[in-house]
């Protein structure tokens, strides 16, 4: 009798033990969740130049000069993203200050999405923190300094006709990845395309229709050009210069790269 007493004392005290810990360790997730959701908010708010990593994985051996001509054009598109900004308010902060990390060797792809349902988006975000992870301590970075996290990863081109550039992030995350076939020549587009990533993290949306054709006019650099053709810029959500009604190219350089006005309304550029 009395030891069955005892017995329900103590399975009682270890319920309320168990049952403090685990509202402790929830607290303590949404207090975390909570505080990173107002983060992530406030990187558009732009009353501070947002640090980002742009993180150059190398899933195979590279040529030494793709590397360097990346390394270097990374502060190319600083100073373009720079000057962008300013268009819509002279004298405004610099935007963003981008650090060049690596390069990492590491041949394993980051995970591809996989579906539409929750189940699947929360496998998603699980699978890609656990890639990012693992090429964080690689490259010894700490991701808790960066507010958006590129990652590029390049392999040699397979074929010299044909090289291709993928890309993929969370609307609104922190992490985003492309895919390229590098070459020094493919440098600009591979960043053009990190660039795109980048304004995603921020809640910019594509400015494409699914055949991959330019918006009109939201995916214009300058829709109120006149005449619109040919735009001189390529939109960074569009990611192509329309050079006529139905025909656009690839950009050549990234001086051709800039920030149309519906894409800057999405990230608070302009109200
Ligand atoms: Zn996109």
């Amino acid at each position: 009798m009395a030891r069955s007493a005892f017995s329900i004392r103590s399975s009682g005290t270890f319920f309320r033990v168990r049952v403090t810990i685990l509202l402790l360790v929830l607290s303590g997730v949404l207090l975390w969740g909570w505080r990173d959701v107002r983060r992530r908010r406030g990187r558009t708010s732009w009353d501070r130049p947002l640090a980002i990593a742009i993180v150059l994985v190398r899933q195979t051996p590279l040529e030494a000069s793709a590397v360097l001509t990346f390394q270097d054009r990374v502060a190319a598109l600083d100073g373009r993203l720079t000057d962008e900004r300013r268009r819509y308010e002279s004298g405004a902060l610099r935007p963003f200050v981008l650090t060049f990390v690596g390069p990492v060797d590491d041949a394993v792809p980051p995970p591809s999405p996989a579906g539409e349902t929750l189940i699947d988006a929360a496998r998603q975000t699980w699978s890609s923190w656990r890639w990012s992870s693992r090429v964080d301590s690689l490259a010894a970075l700490d991701a808790s300094a960066f507010d958006s996290r590129i990652y590029v990863c390049a392999r040699v081109p397979l074929d010299a006709a044909r090289e291709m550039v993928e890309g993929e992030s969370e609307e609104g995350g922190r992490i985003g990845t492309v895919e390229v076939e590098l070459d020094a020549s493919m440098v600009d587009f591979a960043l053009f395309v990190a660039a795109h990533e980048l304004f995603h993290t921020l809640g910019a949306t594509d400015k494409y229709d699914a055949s991959g054709h330019t918006l009109v006019p939201a995916g214009l650099a300058e829709p109120d050009r006149v005449p619109p053709w040919p735009q001189r810029f390529a939109e960074i959500m569009a990611e192509n210069r329309p050079i006529g009604a139905n025909l656009e190219v690839p950009p050549e350089s990234l001086d051709e790269l800039a920030v149309g006005p519906a894409t800057a309304r999405e990230i608070g550029w302009t109200r």
